[in-house]
């Protein structure tokens, strides 16, 4: 076993980290990735201004658990950032997740913790049983707050109604009554030091393992001699679109440098539901805490086509999903990790779970 040879296609959170996992304990690996680059969707890097950027939009760390941050810490260190976001209604600016102070800037009315919870509790449209993104919402803060906030946002970021969409993609937006105005409550919350792409170099600097970029396993799948495969690609792709084409979503990011400009908003991120064709405004020197005359930000604009972003949680491509995973199951020599050949709506502290259970389990 210990001169076992694994293919990993991709080298992201879910390849990377089953790479250190097996070349850790012995195994020769060899990391390809279509991209010229590592790092998978964190990939950042410093723009033409020197900058430090995220080429695939805003990546910010935070997780509940205490083994994925003392893993990722082997290979990095932090700096502490709390994300701050804002919605803009009607031209003005509110703390998001919507919480008291959103409730008082909205509608002038000033309100203790009961208060505000007592509210929630008049204007909800309660739902039961909670299936969609839309009873998600309605449930818990009524049509009102619905409108302004999350029923256009939606439609522009998926293409689909709210009400066309599981519930969990609403349910990652707390309601609070206090006046928490974070966008994430988790325990560690905190940016790579020197930035993701430091990080993800570090964890395959190692003897055991090799990394090749710019090469697609589809031109490779039949030459390379392995004893194992483990594929973070889309799952559909892997498996020729045999059974149709699991739905991805898109972005195209529109970066721009601001020079002179020490300072664009407020908030790392500002949310535009109701206005323009782009979803949010991410300005990373605010993640990143660096110090430099300009600025550089990041608008992201929905798209179908293109690289695949996100799984489109429906009912109907999970039933399509399950299809392909029946096939993965059958393939006995690969093991298919991650957000895309999962096809599960992850953030990164996920993916570096899951990959650690599947390294776990490839070594038995
Ligand atoms: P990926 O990062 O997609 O890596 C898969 C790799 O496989 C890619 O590099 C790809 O090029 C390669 N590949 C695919 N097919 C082939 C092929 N045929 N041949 C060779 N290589 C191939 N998570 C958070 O926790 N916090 C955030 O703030 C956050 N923000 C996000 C913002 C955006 C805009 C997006 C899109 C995602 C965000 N995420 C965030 C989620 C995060 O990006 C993912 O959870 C994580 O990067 C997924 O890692 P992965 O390895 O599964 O997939
Ligand atoms: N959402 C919304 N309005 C917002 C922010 C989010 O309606 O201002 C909804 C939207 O459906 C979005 C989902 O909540 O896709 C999850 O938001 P999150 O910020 O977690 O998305 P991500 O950072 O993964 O793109």
């Amino acid at each position: 076993m210990s001169d076992s040879f694994l293919l990993i296609v991709g080298a992201g959170f879910a390849g990377s980290v089953v790479a250190r996992e097996l070349a850790d304990t012995g195994r020769r690996v060899h990391v390809i990735d279509k991209r010229p680059h590592v790092g998978g969707n964190a990939y950042d890097e410093h723009d033409a201004h020197g900058v430090l950027v995220h080429r695939y939009g805003p990546h910010i760390f935070h997780t509940n658990g205490e083994r994925i941050f003392d893993y990722l810490s082997r290979f990095t260190d932090w700096r502490p950032y709390e994300h701050r976001v804002r919605g803009v209604v009607d031209g003005q600016e509110y703390p998001f997740p919507i919480n008291r102070d959103t409730l008082t800037q909205l509608y002038g009315i000033e309100l203790d913790e009961a208060g505000a919870a007592a509210f929630f509790e008049q204007v909800r449209e309660p739902r039961d049983p909670i299936r969609t993104s839309e009873d998600v919402v309605l449930n818990s803060v009524g049509r009102d707050l619905y409108e302004k906030f999350f029923l256009n946002y939606t439609r522009k970021q998926w293409g689909l109604d709210p009400a066309e969409l599981k519930a969990g993609v609403a349910a990652r937006i707390p309601v609070r009554t206090n006046i928490d105005d974070r966008y994430f409550t988790d325990t560690f919350q905190a940016m790579p030091l020197h930035g993701y792409t430091r990080m993800f170099e570090n964890m395959l600097d190692h003897p055991l393992i090799t990394v090749e970029l710019g090469v697609d396993f589809q031109d490779v799948r039949d030459k390379i001699a392995r004893d194992h495969t483990v594929y973070t690609g889309p799952i559909d792709a892997y498996f020729g679109y045999r059974f149709g084409r699991l739905p991805y979503r898109s972005l195209r990011f529109e970066h721009e440098h601001l020079p002179g400009l020490e300072r664009f908003q407020e908030t790392g991120t500002i949310n535009y539901p109701n206005d323009h064709a782009y979803t949010r405004i991410t300005e990373f020197k605010h993640l990143t805490g660096q110090v430099h005359s300009g600025t550089s930000i990041v608008r992201e604009y929905p798209q179908a086509e293109g690289d695949p972003y996100y799984p489109v949680p429906r009912e109907e491509n999970e039933a399509l999903f399950k299809r392909y995973e029946e096939l993965a199951k059958a393939e006995r020599d690969v093991t298919f990790v991650g957000r895309l050949a999962q096809y599960r709506y992850y953030n990164m502290d996920q993916v570096v779970g899951a990959a650690l259970a599947a390294a776990k389990r490839l070594l038995g």
